[in-house]
């Protein structure tokens, strides 16, 4: 079996891949299995979702969006995408609260990770779970409800518990933004105020140039920061053609045609001639970190297509990179040369270490934040013969 993420940069080791249409045929292939994964969209950039014994996907699971619009909230299967989720909620008057760069991404895989977009007030998606659905090794389903013991360690959870089959998710009336991008970003523009003058605001640069990404619910006034209004629609990569990208030019639209950089019905960023890694620290610390970084900017440059800077509000699961902390998330998007790019994540490593640097799990990176006990009692609890270990969470759990 040749199967790899969705970069290509990494080939799943797993000797067999599982699609079962059924509980009981995904019973069968985590309890047939000595070491078994959950992959998603298979969108991470790292070896998270490998292993060297087998590989389940629930793509071929039966359809599942049950929307309680009294409740503003939605039951989903695990393998959904946020796009075909984002179409029957808007359906119904209702919206997600906020959305990652693209929508092609899996529910499930993308909270296990803690997936995020930008906005001063708004947390990971990963937040947005108010329940979920847990096929643990024993085969036994067991579902898990914001409030209860043990909760906030299963949504950021890195596929170590087991199977999620299903996630409950809270919603929101739906809404429309405005999106605009601003070019000439002075460096010395004042970054809190700046961040939060937008429902969900992104930064792109070089480390050199920068430019806004700005969505919002009112129109932007012309005189913004200093900035310079862009002639045409934008690709955050510069150069690239913008048509695989959301509307922009302040024209509004429905929210998942705002939130998500990239458009579902095309392939998004560098359509995956690319490698990414992001950190996340403390808000407090954002211009004493993007200082460093623009200083460090002539040695990222040749490996770089484009750098984001965004926010993302705390949130109280134990494994998230934003948990209990206000946080500014600091994303690379590297050119498609591993060997290159290495030495230049460890040296923006070592100019984010002063600011306690957390990694997206999803993305690449060298250092390892250390893993709460309490995490490690649950996967011991769920999982207590590490049936869906990996090196990944090996490393993770210092095993
Ligand atoms: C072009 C691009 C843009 C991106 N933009 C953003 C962004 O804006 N913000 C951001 O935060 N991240 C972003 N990412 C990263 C992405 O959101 C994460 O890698 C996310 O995990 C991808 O979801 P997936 O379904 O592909 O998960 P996968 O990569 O398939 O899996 C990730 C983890 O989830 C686990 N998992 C998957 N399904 C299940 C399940 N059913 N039960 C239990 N565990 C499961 C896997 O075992 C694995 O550990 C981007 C990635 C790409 C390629």
């Amino acid at each position: 079996m040749t199967l790899t993420n969705w970069a290509g940069n990494t080939s799943f080791r797993a000797s067999h891949l599982h699609r079962p249409t059924s509980l009981d045929e995904l019973r069968r292939a985590v309890t047939g299995a000595s070491r078994v994964r959950a992959l998603g969209s298979g969108h991470s950039f790292n070896d998270v979702a490998d292993t060297t014994g087998e590989l389940v996907s629930l793509d071929r699971m039966p359809y599942l969006v049950e929307v309680d619009s009294g409740a503003a909230r939605v039951r989903v299967g695990a393998s959904t995408t946020y796009a075909t989720l984002a179409r029957e909620v808007h359906a119904r008057g209702l919206a997600l609260a906020n959305l990652a760069s693209l929508p092609h991404i899996s529910v499930a895989g993308s909270v296990a990770t803690g997936t995020h977009g930008s906005g001063v007030a708004n947390a990971s998606l990963s937040a947005a779970v108010s329940a979920l659905e847990l096929m643990t090794a024993d085969g036994s389903l067991v579902t898990l409800r914001r409030g209860e013991a043990g909760f906030p360690g299963s949504v950021v959870s890195l596929g170590a518990l087991g199977v999620v089959t299903a996630l409950t998710l809270d919603l929101v009336p739906a809404f429309e933004l405005r999106q605009y991008v601003r070019e000439s970003v002075p460096d010395d523009a004042p970054f809190g105020e700046l961040m939060a003058d937008g429902y969900s605001v992104s930064l792109f640069t070089d480390w050199r140039d920068t430019r806004a990404w700005i969505k919002r619910d009112t129109e932007l006034p012309a005189e913004w920061f200093g900035t310079v209004a862009a002639d045409g629609p934008r690709h955050p990569v510069p150069g690239m053609p913008p048509g695989s990208c959301t509307g922009q030019l302040g024209v509004p639209g429905p929210w998942h045609e705002r939130l998500p950089h990239f458009r579902p019905d095309a392939p998004p960023s560098s359509a995956g001639d690319e490698l990414q890694s992001e950190w996340l620290i403390p808000r407090e610390h954002a211009a004493d970190a993007l200082r460093e970084l623009r200083g460090a900017g002539d040695l990222i440059r040749p490996v770089l297509q484009i750098a984001e800077v965004r926010t993302v509000a705390a949130d109280d699961l134990w494994l998230s990179p934003s948990y209990g902390r206000d946080s500014v998330a600091v994303h690379f998007t590297w050119i498609k040369d591993t060997a290159a790019v290495l030495p230049v994540i460890k040296l923006v490593e070592d100019t984010l270490a002063p600011f306690d640097p957390r990694p997206h799990w999803g993305k690449l990176f060298t250092r390892w934040p250390s893993c709460p006990d309490r995490f490690r009692e649950l996967v011991r609890r769920y999982d207590p013969h590490g049936r869906f270990g990996n090196d990944f969470t090996r490393l993770l759990l210092g095993e």
